[in-house]
């Protein structure tokens, strides 16, 4: 109740796109019958959370904060959300982002901006900023989110909260709706690295109702309790290790994160960051990845593909909006995907549906994809030889103002420069704040900081926030 009362107290903030106090309060009251039975707690009893509106949830409303989707309430849960609800979480509402998860701002949702707590002039970065400003906020203790590109952690960034984008294939896309299915991963939004622990260690595991979800994380199983037991073994070693936690540790410094476009006031707050790792007894690597520049072309080439064929199945004739008049069949579909999706959701399908026509295909996306490679290949020539972990910016600026790159998408994509790379090799990446800007306004806007590791190494590198934390 109090949360839902802090929620209705910040409707201005507009994080929230669906609330429903019967629902909430009645997992709430199931939650309580069952300790009162004397059932075992699941590890999140009564823990209030919210779910970005792209994970399809048995009762509430999930629109992807698209006309397309109004008023659409599925029939089954994600995995995620199943999940959670098992381990005795209670939802608290649905949560705003951009349209289908596109976007750096959350400017693109249907239904208006999220507000950044912050600084309610600055947008709260996407597109999972309804998750990021919620936890930021106080309303909820942690939220689920989706990072195709880095909708997990900048958002996080942005709004001063830690994030984590898990290795691709641990976490289930079942029920989540999909973006680029090559890139997406779910992943949890709270306020600290130990929050995280408790809320990514239930929803990971093979699914085999997603494809791609992996059986294995190297030679454990992938389950639940291997991330909390590599997060509970790199905290025993890092106390036994006194006053120096992080002794010994390799953080790799990519020259290409520190050059033009990074401002000099994320860079001083990032520096800081990396002074207090040497503090903690961490060691400065300095690696190279060449190609960072070229995941903004691969990633905006690869995703709006994927992106076409995935918005292929709203038509007007299964689910989703359909247009009132009409003369035909090809006219329903195109009128109702005209009036259902948002512009930068039309531009990416143009884009995609561009990319993959034929004469055109080996042009961009077979390019695309060779250049998803040798990135991947960069991070394997640092990762393990040269450095345990890579750091650097989360984005190259703090949270900009409303309204200041909507109308600019190619600025709006080139501010994804540090994130996108992770999504194309499909590594994990932790973002926890590290301070705030410089000056007068970006004094009051939060710096984050990434930590990037080999795949599966998403336990040691929440001990290592939990460390810097
Ligand atoms: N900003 C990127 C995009 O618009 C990433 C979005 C995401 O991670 N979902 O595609």
């Amino acid at each position: 109740q109090s949360a839902l009362a802090a929620i209705d107290a910040r409707r201005d903030l507009n994080a929230f796109l669906d609330v429903d106090a019967d629902l909430t309060l009645a997992q709430a009251r199931a939650a309580d019958a069952a300790l009162a039975a004397g059932q075992t707690a699941g590890s999140l009893a009564g823990i209030p959370i919210a779910h970005k509106d792209v994970f399809v949830t048995r009762g509430w409303k999930t629109t992807a904060a698209s006309k397309m989707l109004e008023g659409y309430v599925s029939p089954f849960d994600a995995t995620v959300v199943e999940r959670l609800n098992a381990a005795g979480a209670v939802t608290l509402g649905k949560l705003n982002c951009d349209e289908f998860a596109m976007g750096s701002s959350n400017e693109n949702s249907a239904y208006g901006p999220v507000l950044n707590p912050w600084d309610t002039r600055a947008v709260p970065g996407g597109s999972s900023g309804g998750s990021a400003a919620a936890v930021a906020a106080g309303l909820v203790v942690g939220a689920t989110a989706t990072d195709t590109g880095g909708s997990i952690r900048q958002p996080a960034a942005f709004c001063g909260v830690s994030g984590i984008k898990p290795t691709y294939g641990t976490v289930s896309r079942y029920g989540m709706i999909a973006y680029g299915s090559s890139l997406d991963q779910a992943g949890p939004i709270a306020r600290h690295a130990r929050d995280l622990v408790e809320l990514l260690d239930p929803i990971m595991g093979f699914d085999p109702r997603d494809s791609t979800s992996l059986e294995h994380c190297g030679d454990k199983p992938n389950a639940s309790g291997r991330l909390r037991d590599e997060f509970d073994a790199f905290v025993a070693q890092a106390q036994a290790k006194g006053d120096k936690p992080l002794q010994g540790l390799r953080i790799g410094i990519p020259r290409e994160f520190f050059g033009t476009g990074l401002d000099a006031d994320v860079a001083m707050a990032v520096d800081t960051a990396l002074q207090q790792f040497e503090a903690l007894g961490a060691v400065r690597v300095d690696i190279s990845l060449p190609r960072t520049e070229l995941s903004i072309p691969a990633y905006y080439v690869i995703a709006p593909a994927e992106a076409s064929s995935n918005l292929s199945r709203y038509d007007g004739v299964r689910y989703g909006h359909r247009a009132d008049q009409y003369t035909g069949l090809a006219e329903m579909t195109s009128r109702s995907r005209a009036e259902g999706f948002g512009p930068e959701v039309q531009r990416r399908i143009l884009l995609g549906t561009y990319v993959l026509s034929h004469g055109y295909y080996d042009a961009y996306y077979l390019q695309a994809q060779k250049l998803r490679r040798l990135i991947a290949d960069d991070y394997q020539k640092a990762l393990g030889s040269q450095c345990d972990v890579i750091v650097g910016p989360v984005a190259p600026s703090v949270a900009w103002n409303l309204g200041e790159k909507s109308n600019d998408p190619t600025a709006m994509y080139l501010a994804d420069i540090f994130t996108l790379s992770l999504n194309l090799a499909g590594l994990p990446g932790v973002s926890i704040p590290c301070g705030f800007g410089q000056g007068a306004v970006n004094a009051q806007r939060p710096v984050g900081l990434q930590i990037i590791g080999n795949y599966f190494d998403e336990g040691r590198l929440l001990g290592i926030a939990d460390a810097f934390q």
